[in-house]
């Protein structure tokens, strides 16, 4: 029999259904997988293998008693950003200490009750601040793939590098991920993974670390479009608990990664030509157009003319949200506490120890931006960017069905290449913040890999709401470019 852990999440939900495998051997098979690659890749930083076990067995008995949920006994991994009942959740952070939530995130529980089960909480940057996985309180993640015959440790990319870095090495069907800027879709497009950003709204943002809120979104990482697809369908949905949380119906999204895309409308925005832009990621572009072209699509040259202002613009409201968001860690209430004589010297020496240096950073960039004086300047002038940002993607989708892009402006890079340059690090996001800062959809697939063997990512931006068209533009390209190529299992 094939290895388990290499099966597609369809792929093995109908192994299950045709009894040619339990979900007890699937999650011992992960578990034995995790257990070998761990210690080398870092991806988990909890395994709660003893709950797995009990819940793949509840679920061989509810599939044998025909009561299968959507994803039966379907194990996953979860970023530790998700508050999980009963379960460490830190988002990295030495501040959050040993929290360890009474109850359990929206998203999660929603995954839950279509059956799936968790193996474990997986890696990422400090409060999903980063885009190499460098931030961790836990270490980096480092990337089951590496460059030609090299053995530098690469990044997964961040900041949801523990999820991406999982599904790409086999230690879970698929995983949960979080994008505020890019953090599924850049760790996506690192590993050779499919990663949506849904709509902003599509999944409730509650029991979910907060970062910035008017910008976070929750969304998977798969081994296929079909397998994200699936994940989204149940990850998303209107929650009463998130006052941001959309009301809107879901569609089929599985359905939809099999309608044929002839006849739509790409349209590919000349901002997107940076200066500077490597060759092969130019090369990846031109061959994803061709690939919409023979599906039968039209294409069309778009202008997003605000795109140059979109990475400044995030980098001031991104911190500006988490600079308020974050001031309720004070030693008081959440994970760790660091005593002073006084309450303001508890706050200030809990704050000082329980952050790492890029979340200072953040904290004080936010504080800065919103203080009296400098907010109309910057946090104000941000926000009229975002609606002009949003007056660019209406006007391009009265003539487009959907937007084609590179994901990333070059391939994974290794750990400790851009640690101590935080710029050269935020213009990684430069492809994906627009996205965010926008709220429409948008999805990472692998397209190709460079001279090197990494992977390359394409992305495609959806409408508002729109995930639908997104699913059959990336299931045709995922077909055109029948990316075949896996990380070799040097860990093993
Ligand atoms: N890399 C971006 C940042 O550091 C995005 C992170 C994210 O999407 N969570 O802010």
């Amino acid at each position: 029999m094939t290895d388990l852990t290499s099966l597609t999440l369809a792929a093995a939900l109908d192994g299950m259904e045709k009894k040619q495998f339990s979900s007890a051997e699937l999650t011992d098979a992960f578990l034995k997988a995790i257990d070998q690659a761990n210690p080398k890749l870092n991806a988990y930083v909890v395994v709660t293998a003893d709950k797995a076990r009990a819940a793949a067995n509840a679920s061989d008995a509810k599939r044998a008693s025909g009561k299968a949920g959507a994803l039966e006994g379907a194990p996953l991994g979860i970023k530790d950003l998700f508050c999980t009942e009963g379960v460490r959740a830190t988002a990295a952070s030495n501040i959050l200490g040993e929290f360890t939530p009474t109850y359990e995130s929206t998203v999660t529980a929603n995954l839950w009750r279509d059956g799936a089960l968790m193996l474990g909480k997986l890696n990422m940057d400090e409060f999903a601040m980063g885009s190499s996985n460098e931030t961790s309180r836990f270490g980096p993640v480092v990337s089951p793939w590496r460059r030609g015959n090299s053995d530098a440790s690469l990044t997964p990319g961040g900041s949801s590098g523990g999820s991406a870095a999982a599904v790409a090495a086999d230690l879970c069907l698929g995983a949960t991920a979080t994008d505020t800027g890019g953090s599924i879709r850049q760790p996506a497009a690192f590993t050779g993974t499919v990663g949506i950003k849904p709509t902003y709204g599509r999944c409730s943002r509650w029991g979910i670390v907060a970062f910035a809120s008017s910008l976070d979104q929750a969304g998977p990482i798969a081994k296929s479009v079909e397998d994200a697809a699936m994940l989204l369908q149940s990850m998303a949905g209107h929650d009463a608990k998130d006052s941001t949380s959309l009301p809107n119906a879901l569609p089929n999204f599985r359905a939809a990664t099999t309608k044929s895309i002839k006849g739509m409308t790409i349209g590919i925005p000349k901002e997107y030509r940076v200066d500077g832009m490597p060759e092969e990621i130019e090369k990846l572009w031109a061959q994803g157009i061709a690939w919409a072209k023979d599906a039968g699509c039209t294409i069309k040259d778009i202008s997003l003319p605000h795109t140059k202002y979109a990475l400044p613009t995030y980098y001031i409201v991104a911190p500006a949200e988490a600079s308020s968001n974050l001031a309720r860690y004070d030693g008081m209430r959440y994970g760790a506490r660091v005593g002073g004589k006084d309450l303001n010297s508890t706050y200030e020496a809990t704050r000082a120890s329980g952050f790492g240096r890029e979340v200072q950073r953040r904290i004080m960039i936010g504080t800065y931006v919103l203080s009296a004086g400098y907010y109309d300047a910057y946090y104000l002038r941000a926000q009229k960017v975002r609606a002009r940002l949003n007056e660019d993607m209406t006007n391009a989708f009265a003539q487009v069905d959907a937007i084609l892009t590179p994901a990333t402006p070059s391939a994974a890079f290794a750990l400790g290449e851009k640690g101590d340059d935080p710029v050269a690090m935020y213009l990684n996001d430069i492809f994906t913040v627009t996205a965010n800062l926008t709220g429409n959809p948008a999805l990472a697939l692998p397209a190709a890999t460079d001279a090197n063997g990494l992977p390359l990512g394409l992305q495609v931006i959806g409408k508002a709401l729109d995930e639908e068209t997104i699913f059959s533009v990336s299931a045709a390209l995922e077909k055109a470019a029948s990316f075949r190529a896996k990380p070799a299992k040097w860990w093993v």
